[in-house]
């Protein structure tokens, strides 16, 4: 009834979409809009020192003007200054301006002057009518969008900085580490907040532009250093919310029987490396609290996580609770499934108990029988995909989630899962698997909320893997290495780039490459692996390779993740340049697992003068001159930024907006040290710190 009585709203104008498509809702919002570059309006320039290629602003009165014809139509305007005279040119433009621009009218004009003393020209200047004061302050250019004009969008800021609230958040004595500037009065002082947003919007003229433009400036590093602090307080903060939950205590029993976890160790063909025992000491330490765990176990390719995980489940399984696996790819978690099932299922078939599978190309009736075994607590255990989380998948009791490639998974995916033991009053353990090393400086912020394990040693008798860059003109040679490989009983992997803007033509191209390959390679067998082939056809080919009958395995990248066949001794990597480093040492990773001396060619391609080559080529030296993902991972966020390496795990939002994990490294210390002290003394003050710089965005940093 009330809604009946109620006003409906003006429709938004196409400004206001626009300004809501930015992301540009409340007051703090425009305010924390910051500008891209700025131009200088403060000052007219008489011609006479007007220089070729400088942006200038002019006034001057019209002496002549009209439209040509040809070659083509545009508008002819000359104007004079006293000191010299320009000419502009139009080549679309309205009668309305026609007749600014008449003969006679005196013009504030700002462009980019072209030639000399001999005939100066502007091409689309911006005019109006000469007078007015001359702005104080450079004008503000901002970041912008489709029907949304500067002029608009500067007034919206303007009126904006004024109604926010710019309270300071950041209690007397917790400043962060910034540059000082020089007051009015000659004393030295911090920027506060207001003070920074103001400076920014609108700096004084003399201002040093590098230092805005490289974000050095101390307005600058104040902003950055309150972006920091608020992603550190809402991380701490979900962290503690997290620490007052409830999780099932998962203890090894001493007692009657062995436990499943020593089981598993005795069966195991290897022992474990001392980096697997320190790591799973760690992760058996948090399941032993009553406290949700949420660790992240790091470990490069080929590390040995997956017995790690293994073996937690088993601490989980033996006190009657259940585990759950989960991969990205059928390919990834069918591999898990079956290594699962060897270790374990003898293990837990004497107590009665199973390893149940579930995946999106599953047939209705097996899912069903999965999904009552899953329901009954008969299945222990339960690996597949993302199927895992679905609605339908009632868990007796969910006590530990693994998950793995986490990366891979969002945020709404994690939370899900961990929705999976409510009717308990609790939340399960996490343990979230990658392989893709987390620069440090990464994991402090992003990864703030999360304990970190990490596995720094490779088990013992891997040979190292040797790196080769070689010009795509020479693949002919290397087609030739592949047969002598196999023929020396060894297999080979043959990686086709990923084109993001189409998967046809991926696809095309694997298809040529499986074409060219088996041509080239008489009597060895030749597979082919894509994304887009049906789920039973994918695990025949595997099936094929895994057994070793199959020499040659062409794919797109859908081999990227976890697959693990020792006998695979060199990989060839097709256009490696459009790979990141750490996408491509995540690859190199599928060989060199066995004792063979393994090797990874990377090819780049080349264009006629073979410069493109060279700066790929440049860039691929990495891989070549190290094996430590860590290092790796350090160089690609330097040439690529974090997005790579958060996935799925953030939403563009979240990401940092104004800080640069490269270089406030200080700032980020600063953060994380101030962020607890905040909580604990200044809780009021934090809230409304994270509520000013998040909004309703905090949640895409928990889970
Ligand atoms: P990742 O960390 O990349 O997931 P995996 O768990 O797949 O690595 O392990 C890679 C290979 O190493 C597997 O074949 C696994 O059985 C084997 N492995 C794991 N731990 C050891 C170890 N301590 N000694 C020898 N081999 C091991
Ligand atoms: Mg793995």
């Amino acid at each position: 009834m009330a809604d009946k009585l109620r006003k409906t709203p003006a429709p938004p104008s196409a400004a206001q979409k626009a300004l809501h498509k930015l992301g540009l809702v409340r007051d703090i919002d425009l305010a924390l809009h910051l500008p891209l570059r700025y131009e200088d309006e403060t000052r007219i320039t008489p011609l006479r020192n007007a220089r070729d290629g400088e942006v200038a602003q002019i006034e001057a009165t019209v002496t002549a003007s009209e439209v040509q014809l040809r070659p083509r139509r545009m508008l002819k305007v000359v104007v004079d200054d006293g000191t010299g005279t320009c000419e502009l040119t139009f080549f679309s433009f309205y009668p309305s301006h026609q007749k600014t621009l008449a003969v006679g009218a005196r013009l504030r004009i700002r462009g980019e002057v072209k030639g000399g003393f001999w005939g100066r020209q502007m091409l689309h200047p911006q005019f109006r009518v000469a007078g007015g004061e001359l702005p104080a302050a450079l004008t503000p250019v901002y970041p912008t969008t489709a029907g949304l004009a500067q002029p608009y969008l500067r007034r919206a800021v303007v009126s904006a900085l004024q109604r926010a609230d710019l309270s300071e958040t950041l209690p007397p004595g917790l400043e962060p580490p910034v540059g000082r500037f020089m007051g009015k009065n000659g004393v030295q002082g911090a920027f506060s907040l207001r003070e920074a947003l103001t400076f920014l919007h609108h700096p004084a003229p003399d201002v040093a532009l590098a230092t805005l433009e490289d974000h050095s400036h101390p307005a600058w590093q104040r902003l950055k250093a309150e972006e920091l602090l608020a992603q550190q307080l809402s991380q701490q903060q979900s962290r503690r919310a997290r620490d007052r939950l409830r999780a099932p205590v998962l203890r090894a029993r001493h007692g009657e029987a062995v436990p499943l976890h020593e089981q598993l160790l005795a069966v195991l063909p290897f022992g474990l490396t001392a980096a697997q025992r320190r790591v799973g000491e760690e992760i058996a330490a948090d399941l032993g609290r009553p406290v949700p765990m949420h660790r992240l176990l790091q470990g490069d390719v080929g590390s040995g996580k997956t017995v790690v995980s293994a073996l937690a489940a088993c601490l989980a399984m033996d006190a009657g609770w259940q585990c759950a696996l989960m991969a990205p790819t059928e390919i990834l978690a069918g591999q898990h499934f079956a290594k699962m099932v060897g270790w374990l299922e003898p293990l837990l078939a004497a107590r009665g108990r199973r390893v149940a599978w579930l995946a999106g190309g599953q047939k209705k009736k097996e899912r069903a029988a999965m999904l009552a075994l899953v329901e009954s607590g008969e299945a222990a255990l339960v690996v597949g995909t993302h199927a895992v989380i679905q609605e339908q998948v009632r868990f007796k009791n969910l006590a530990l989630a693994i998950v793995d490639e986490q990366h891979r998974f969002g945020v709404a995916q994690r939370l899900e899962l961990r929705r999976k033991l409510e009717a308990h009053g609790m939340e399960p353990h996490m343990l979230m698997m990658s392989a893709t090393p987390i620069p440090r400086t990464l994991a402090m912020s992003y990864y703030a909320d999360l304990d970190v394990s990490v596995i720094d040693e490779l088990p013992p008798g891997r040979t190292p893997i040797v790196t080769r860059l070689i010009a795509d003109s020479r693949k002919d040679e290397v087609i030739a290495r592949i047969g002598a490989q196999v023929a020396a009983g060894r297999q080979v992997y043959w990686v086709c780039p990923l084109i993001e803007e189409s998967e046809a033509l991926d696809l095309s191209n694997a298809t040529a490459t499986h074409q060219e390959l088996s041509e080239a390679l008489p009597g060895v067998m030749v597979g082919l692996l894509h994304s887009r082939m049906p789920a039973a056809e994918k695990k025949a080919v595997m099936a094929l390779f895994s057994a070793g009958q199959m020499g040659v395995l062409v794919s797109t990248t859908v081999i990227e993740v976890g697959v693990d066949v020792p006998n695979a001794s060199l990989m060839v990597i097709e256009h490696a340049e459009r790979f990141g480093l750490s996408q491509l040492h995540q690859l190199r990773g599928r060989v060199g697992r066995g004792a063979a001396a393994s090797a990874c060619v990377l090819l780049y391609a080349t264009n006629d003068s073979g410069r493109v080559g060279e700066t790929a080529k440049e860039r691929l030296r990495a891989m070549q001159e190290t094996n430590d993902g860590f290092e790796i991972a350090r160089r690609d966020l330097e040439i690529r930024g974090p997005g790579e390496f958060l996935g799925a795990r953030q939403s563009g939002d979240a990401l940092l907006r104004f800080a640069d994990l490269a270089t406030d490294t200080h700032l980020l210390e600063w953060a994380r040290a101030t962020a607890p002290l905040m909580l604990d003394r200044h809780p009021q003050w934090a809230e409304r710190h994270v509520a000013r710089w998040l909004g309703g965005r905090s949640d895409y940093l928990k889970a």
